[in-house]
């Protein structure tokens, strides 16, 4: 009779333990990494350098999303003439390590109306595993010169007062434009950094509690909510110092929330120190604001992962 006391005394203290354990388990394995940059375009180090480091991370799966090339090559963007190389690369990849990690390929494809190749024919070109839409360069109507948002901050001045004559509303407008254009029109899998376009304001042209800027962020939403795209988290602001939020930060995603908006969290890493870096803030972050999972890829499908 004691003896069984005792067994089921044990069983009930196990199984909180274990489960406990198992999760512990989980979130050191659910360390994943899909927007990943290589030296294909401007990342710092080379795919398989990436995929040791990956290894030794004890990551579960590593995605390369190289920069897509651009009919109009910019000093990020990978060459045309790369693209064999680099779909080769990432394949040989994927079975060297089959039996350490999971190696996706992918592309973090810019999205210019008019301008560039559908999503589609990229993903069959480079027979990509999932795609990465992200704007980068604004379409200004009228000018064959786009609207830069990333590097310094004189790109982000120079479009604002040059390309749209100082208005910031109808910069800021055009960028989330073609952001929405994007997810209707193309259906990328992961929608990158997509409130970019604060990075390079630091507060000089427009409040993120403005009015119209939180109806443009409304509008988006209502995009997300239409399509199947998923939104990344991505910490690369927060870690290289050039935002002090993530791209997107609690209010967007307590929108993606409310309206069932699946989310991942993306370092963009362009070296290998990079991998997974704020990635344990980013998680904490999704979790007080009351997501449960992220979405994680798992061999050819979209899948929740618990938080
Ligand atoms: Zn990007
Ligand atoms: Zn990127």
């Amino acid at each position: 009779m004691h003896y069984c006391l005792f067994l089921v005394l044990c069983r009930l203290c196990w199984e909180p333990v274990m489960t406990y354990l198992y999760r512990e388990k989980q979130i050191v394995m659910e360390y994943f990494s899909y927007h990943t940059h290589t030296s294909y375009c401007d990342g710092k180090s080379t795919a398989e350098e990436m995929v040791l480091r990956a290894i030794e991370l004890g990551l579960k799966s590593i995605g390369f999303s190289s920069h897509a090339p651009l009919p109009n090559k910019e000093p990020w963007s990978m060459d045309e003439i790369l693209l064999e190389a680099y779909v080769d690369e990432i394949e040989e990849l994927k079975v060297k390590y089959t039996d350490k990690i999971d190696v996706y390929r992918s592309l973090e494809i810019d999205y210019i109306p008019g301008v560039t190749a559908s999503f589609k024919s990229y993903k069959k070109k480079a027979h990509l595993d999932y795609t990465i839409g992200s704007v980068h360069l604004v379409k200004v109507d009228s000018n064959s010169e786009f609207w830069f948002l990333d590097g310094p901050d004189t790109n982000f001045s120079h479009g604002v007062e040059v390309l749209f004559d100082g208005d910031i509303k109808n910069a800021v407008t055009a960028y989330f434009d073609q952001v929405i254009e994007m997810i209707i029109t193309q259906q990328p899998d992961i929608v990158g950094h997509i409130d970019k376009v604060k990075m390079n304001n630091k507060g000089r042209y427009f409040s993120e509690d403005d009015k119209w800027y939180l109806d443009l962020l409304d509008k988006t939403i209502i995009a997300l909510k239409e399509s199947d795209c998923i939104v990344e988290v991505n910490t690369r602001g927060i870690y290289k110092k050039k935002s002090g939020t993530f791209f997107p930060d609690a209010y967007f995603l307590k929108q993606c929330l409310k309206y069932d908006i699946p989310v991942t969290i993306s370092s963009d890493a362009h070296h290998v120190d990079e991998l997974i870096s704020v990635f344990d803030s980013a998680q904490e972050m999704l979790k007080r604001i009351g997501f449960v999972s992220v979405r994680v890829f798992e061999g050819d499908i979209w899948c929740d992962h618990p938080l």
